[in-house]
């Protein structure tokens, strides 16, 4: 590890102060930061450990609730409200890591945890995201786990959160302060696809920090799956993930919201196609339908070839649960 400074403000704005110092680096719970500082990978400056900050709370807000950014993930799968109101969102928090690791990790930290691209944590191979303009190990090299939508010459990493695959679906909003004060992003707007700077995971400006995240007043309690394909049935990142979402009033689906994780720099969503499901009987062959259109401009870099029929099959899986009202289970993880 390079020598570092360290700080611990209690304020947001001392925070937000510290982390606008050009190499400083936020720590929540430390999970991932840690790990990339053994490697290189990453090499802070200065460090600003955030534990001590006001954000631990989850609070109802509009209707909806309010998460703040210091909640462990674990805290978020097990409160009342959340398990009430937003199982989708337990359900995938419960669907990552390990009790140890999600007891620790906070729900800012998951947002901007970095890729698990094998060639992004060896410094000694070349990575665009790591070091910009070296190249890209992956394009050619072994990709089985990477992107196969929304990449680009420069990248193909996949962002390997779970929770933020629900978040998406359930049209969270993140709450970000910085130097010029608060702002608040509409999930699908906080992360980016690589294109010519995959340097960048979001869209955060310099010195700007996640407060919380707002889940908005909605009703998706009914109709939900979290399912989850990896290479083990725990303690894996999703080589494919699917966060389905139905509203059905009268036997027909009045919304949809399907995100998927493990197939791009971002969890995936094409609202076009889910609104091609609107009005529509929940069967079987129109979840084909809908799979093949949201896969349609699936690319594929070798290794990954595989994860399109997989896609494609876990996202009828998922939609056939959701509507079923029969959800993955996260405690006994295998898929019927
Ligand atoms: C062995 C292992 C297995 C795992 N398996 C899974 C899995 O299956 N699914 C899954 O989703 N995750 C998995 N994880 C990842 C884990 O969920 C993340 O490491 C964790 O959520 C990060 O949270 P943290 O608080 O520890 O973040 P830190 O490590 O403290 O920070 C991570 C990054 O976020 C930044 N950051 C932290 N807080 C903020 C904030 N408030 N605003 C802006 N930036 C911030 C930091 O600067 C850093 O860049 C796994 C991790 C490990 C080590
Ligand atoms: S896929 Fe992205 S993270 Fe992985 S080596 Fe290429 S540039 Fe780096």
């Amino acid at each position: 590890m390079t020598p570092f400074t360290y700080q611990r403000p209690t304020t947001v704005a001392d925070a937000v102060a510290a982390a606008a110092t050009p190499g400083a680096k936020l720590i929540a719970g430390g999970t991932n930061l840690i790990d990339l500082m053994k490697e290189s990978v990453e090499r802070p400056t200065a460090l600003i450990d955030i534990g001590r900050l006001p954000l631990g709370a989850i609070e109802e807000a509009d209707g909806g609730l309010r998460i703040g950014a210091l909640v462990p993930n674990t805290t978020v799968a097990e409160d009342e409200r959340v398990l009430a109101r937003y199982p989708l969102l337990a359900s995938a928090i419960l669907a990552g890591a390990t009790p140890q690791l999600r007891n620790a990790a906070s729900t800012g930290g998951n947002l901007n945890q970095r890729t698990r691209c094998y060639y992004f944590y060896d410094v000694a191979t070349p990575c665009n995201k790591r070091t910009p303009e070296s190249g890209c190990g992956a394009l050619r090299g072994v990709n089985r786990i990477h992107a196969i939508l929304g990449t680009s010459d420069m990248c193909i990493a996949t962002h390997p959160s779970d929770m933020c695959v629900a978040l998406a679906a359930l049209d969270a909003v993140v709450e970000v302060e910085g130097p010029e004060g608060g702002r608040a992003i509409p999930f699908a707007d906080y992360h980016r696809l690589p294109e010519e700077t995959p340097q960048r995971d979001n869209n955060l400006l310099p010195g700007e920090m996640v407060t919380a995240i707002r889940l908005p007043n909605e009703d998706f309690t009914a109709h939900h799956s979290y399912l989850k394909l990896r290479d083990r049935l725990s303690y894996a990142f999703a080589l494919v993930s699917v966060a389905a979402t139905l509203r059905i009033e009268d036997d027909r689906i009045v919304e949809a919201r399907v995100a998927l994780g493990g197939v791009a720099h971002k969890p995936w969503r094409d609202r076009e196609a889910e609104a091609a499901l609107i009005g529509k009987i929940p069967v079987r062959t129109m979840f084909e339908g809908f799979a093949d259109t949201l896969l349609a401009p699936a690319a594929p870099r070798g290794g990954n070839a595989f994860k399109i029929p997989l896609a494609r099959r876990a996202i009828v899986r998922a939609l056939t649960q959701a509507a079923a009202g029969t959800p993955q289970s996260q405690t006994n993880k295998r898929i019927a």
